[in-house]
């Protein structure tokens, strides 16, 4: 290679590298003090302690939640964050806790089995022994064949599919092949987008089919429904309808599919098979609100403090476990970064907003809510005042794995700057920026708003296994990692919140 050359490459490497860092300014000063208090003083283990093991579950409207938005804010206001509050969103409806629960087979021989009653349920009023009862409804004909007979009863229904053997491993990362696949955008056929229209209105007759099902046991004084979910002994959360006007439903139990299965061969076999059960459920009626734990770093430039970036995730979590993936893991990090740039006293030009929501289980209520007060009304399109003084909203609910990249949610004008955001955070593992979308979390209240609102690609870790079951507690948090993410969440609010222009927006049309 000639001399010439070498020289012609070196000065075009050069010039790139200062036309990205030079369009996009990146305070690498601010960078290095936030990397070490993110990462040789991390405060993650505690926030993570707390928020699983000692406040415990903390299903929408439970005790555990109410601790939860205590514990937060008292937390914040020990850090001096200002403007702690805990918000009321809306109404709720009821809460509802477990306070007992004890369930064994006694017949043919004793075992104790692995079950976690269903949220929102009835309890069964003292302890029963009974003998379950095998009910197979497929259609509506079916309903004479038990008419009459269920009366007291705990039934099972026949397995219909058993679980799979999987040769997937337990845990992954996602590597270098993977995150280059992310980053390319998906085919606009790929069935990424949107399920069947066929599938979708199998499921809906299902819906409707099952809820007359479960008509049916109601008035035919059924004691308690159980149902296989979760394999190895992990047990899926499950919950039904919480609005006070509806009644609560009848009991109903979440067993692993290995009891489950048990159970249902042996009465297909005929053997007498007998069962202890006892669920003591207690409602909660005194407060039927739904709360956002809100704090903030306010701004400080005479012009752009009105203007605000929020980092969140939400704070409420099913009732099996603790709720350590889903989603202490994202609250943790969201306070941590808040830690971060309190301790650093950083003087962000913009207001940098926490706000931990409420029933995102239920359907992203705290986080919609909070959007609607303040941004944006769904139902007319109409734009709020705050709408134009909104910059970003920053999201953690996949669970505790290290960040790996953002997705961007279609908006090509953020590419420029998040690749120079993430420039000096490439040996942590952040290089990819993908224009795809992601869902199904808080981040999607903003989008749906026309705010920039984004969710990061996150390590999958062991997440997909844990997520809602009774053994998504502290052993799932992986501190390393979450460290890791505050860390790089950190760098990029700080410099969302210092940047001249709020973050461009896509093209909106409500
Ligand atoms: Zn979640």
């Amino acid at each position: 290679m000639s001399l010439i050359r070498i020289i012609f490459i070196v000065f075009l490497s050069v010039a790139s590298f200062t036309a990205v860092l030079g369009h996009e300014p990146v305070d690498l000063d601010m960078v290095h003090r936030i990397r070490q208090e993110g990462l040789k003083n991390s405060q993650i283990r505690d926030l993570s302690f707390h928020l699983t093991d000692v406040i415990g579950p903390r299903l929408s409207g439970s005790t555990g939640l109410r601790n939860a938005y205590e514990w937060t804010s008292k937390q914040m206001e020990e850090w001096g964050l200002s403007n702690v509050e805990v918000s009321p969103w809306g109404d709720f409806g009821r809460g509802w806790e477990n306070e007992r629960f004890y369930f064994a087979m006694t017949k043919p021989y004793y075992q104790h089995l692995i079950a976690v009653p269903r949220a929102w349920t009835r309890g069964t009023g003292g302890e029963i022994v009974t003998r379950p009862v095998l009910v197979n409804i497929r259609d509506e004909k079916d309903f004479d064949r038990y008419r009459g007979k269920l009366e007291g009863k705990v039934i099972v229904t026949p397995v219909i599919s058993e679980p799979e053997l999987s040769f997937e491993p337990l845990a992954s990362r996602r590597d270098d092949d993977e995150l280059q696949r992310l980053a390319q955008y998906p085919d606009v056929v790929s069935p990424d987008y949107g399920r069947p229209w066929r599938q979708q209105s199998d499921w809906f007759t299902q819906q409707v089919f099952s809820r007359k099902v479960m008509e049916f046991f109601e008035d035919e004084g059924v004691k308690a429904i159980l149902n296989a979910s979760g394999t190895f002994g992990v047990v899926r959360s499950h919950g039904r309808g919480y609005d006070v006007s509806d009644e609560p439903g009848l009991a109903q139990v979440d067993m692993t599919f290995e009891h489950y299965g048990r159970i249902v061969r042996l009465l297909e076999a005929g053997v007498d098979v007998e069962l202890e059960l006892e669920i003591e459920n207690r409602f909660l009626y005194d407060d039927l609100k739904g709360y956002n734990v809100l704090a903030e770093i306010p701004g400080t430039d005479p012009v752009l403090k009105d203007e605000v970036v929020i980092i969140g995730g939400h704070l409420d979590s099913w009732h099996a476990g603790t709720g350590g993936n889903d989603n202490a893991a994202g609250v943790a990090v969201m306070m941590e970064v808040m830690r971060i740039l309190k301790d650093l006293e950083v003087l962000p030009r913009r207001t940098i907003r926490i706000a931990l929501w409420g029933a995102e289980e239920q359907g992203l209520h705290g986080s919609r809510s909070y959007v609607r007060e303040h941004y944006f009304d769904y139902s007319d399109g109409g734009k709020k005042p705050g709408h134009e003084n909104f910059s970003a909203y920053y999201n953690v609910d996949n669970g505790s794995g290290k960040i790996r990249g953002i997705y961007l949610q279609d908006n090509d004008a953020l590419r420029p700057i998040f690749e120079a955001w993430f420039e000096p955070l490439k040996d942590l593992g952040v290089n990819t920026v993908t224009l795809r979308r992601t869902g199904s979390t808080d981040h999607v209240a903003f989008d749906a708003a026309g705010l920039p609102g984004f969710q990061f690609i996150q390590d999958r870790l062991d997440y997909a296994r844990s997520y809602h079951t009774n053994m998504d507690t502290f052993e799932r948090m992986q501190l390393g990692d979450m460290m890791q993410a505050a860390t790089v969440v950190a760098v990029l609010v700080y410099h969302t919140a210092m940047r001249d222009e709020r973050l461009p927006r896509k093209h909106f049309d409500p």
